[in-house]
C-alpha cells in the first residue's frame, strides 16, 4: 500500500496488520455519498463482507473532504461502541483514500422509514435507545457527532442500530456548550440551535 494511516493510529486491530486494495474484491455500489463511494467487497483471504468507502485524493479533490476522511478515520480509531460502525483498515492508494467498514446488511433507516412511511413507536424506542447509546459512547470521547439523520442510522444482520459517517464530527469538545460553533450537518435535520449560531 502507499500508505496504511490507520496500522499507526490507536486501534489494535488496525496496528495488527495493514490492508491494500488487492485483499478485496468489489461487488456491488452500497451508497454514493457526498464526497464519494461506499462498495460492498469481499475479502479475499477470509470471504468476509466489508464495507468500502472510497474517496478520490487526487489534486481536484477539494481539502474539506480529505479533512473530513482523516476525521473520521482519527475519531473511529478511538471510538468503539456496538452501536459504532466498526473501522476495520484504512489505507491510501495513488488515487484514492479508502477506509474499510462493518458490513451492515439491514440498510438505512431511511430506507425503511419510506417505505413504511411511519414506524411503531416501540421500534422508535429502540431505534432511539440505540442512538443514544452511540451518540453517549461518543460524547464520552469528547467527540461530537453533529450529523444525527436517518440516512446515517444503519441496521446490522440482526436489526440492531450502527451509526456510520463520523466525517463531520468533532473531537477534543470537552465543555458542554464550548468548542463548536460552525454551521454543519444536513440542512434538512439541523438543530434550531445550530442554524440560530448559538452555541451547541
Ligand atoms: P457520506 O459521508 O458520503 O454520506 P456515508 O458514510 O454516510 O457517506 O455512506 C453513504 C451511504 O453508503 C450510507 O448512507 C449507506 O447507505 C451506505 N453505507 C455506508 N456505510 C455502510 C456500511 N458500513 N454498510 C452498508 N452500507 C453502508
Ligand atoms: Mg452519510
Amino acid at each position: 500500500p502507499v500508505g496504511s494511516p490507520a496500522a499507526n493510529s490507536g486501534r489494535s486491530r488496525l496496528r495488527q496488520r495493514a490492508a491494500d486494495d488487492s485483499d478485496f474484491k468489489r461487488i456491488s455500489v452500497l451508497g454514493i455519498g457526498r464526497f464519494g463511494r461506499v462498495v460492498l467487497t469481499k475479502h479475499r483471504n477470509t470471504g468476509k463482507l466489508y464495507a468500502l468507502k472510497l474517496i478520490g485524493c487526487s489534486k481536484l479533490t477539494v481539502r474539506k473532504h480529505l479533512e473530513r476522511t482523516q476525521t473520521e478515520r482519527d475519531v473511529l480509531c478511538r471510538v468503539e461502541h456496538r452501536h459504532i460502525v466498526k473501522l476495520y483498515f484504512a489505507y491510501r492508494t495513488e488515487t484514492q483514500f479508502a477506509l474499510v467498514f462493518e458490513y451492515c446488511p439491514g440498510g438505512e433507516l431511511f430506507y425503511h422509514l419510506c417505505k413504511r412511511r411511519s414506524l411503531p413507536s416501540e421500534s422508535v424506542a429502540f431505534y432511539v435507545a440505540e442512538l443514544a447509546l452511540a451518540l453517549d459512547c461518543a460524547h464520552s470521547h469528547s467527540v461530537v457527532y453533529r450529523d444525527v439523520k436517518p440516512e446515517n442510522c444503519l441496521l446490522d444482520a440482526r436489526g440492531h442500530l450502527k451509526l456510520v459517517d463520523f466525517g463531520l464530527s468533532k473531537a477534543g469538545i470537552s465543555e458542554r456548550y464550548q468548542g463548536a460553533h460552525s454551521i454543519c450537518g444536513t440542512l434538512e435535520y439541523m438543530a434550531p440551535d445550530v442554524i440560530a449560531k448559538k452555541p451547541y
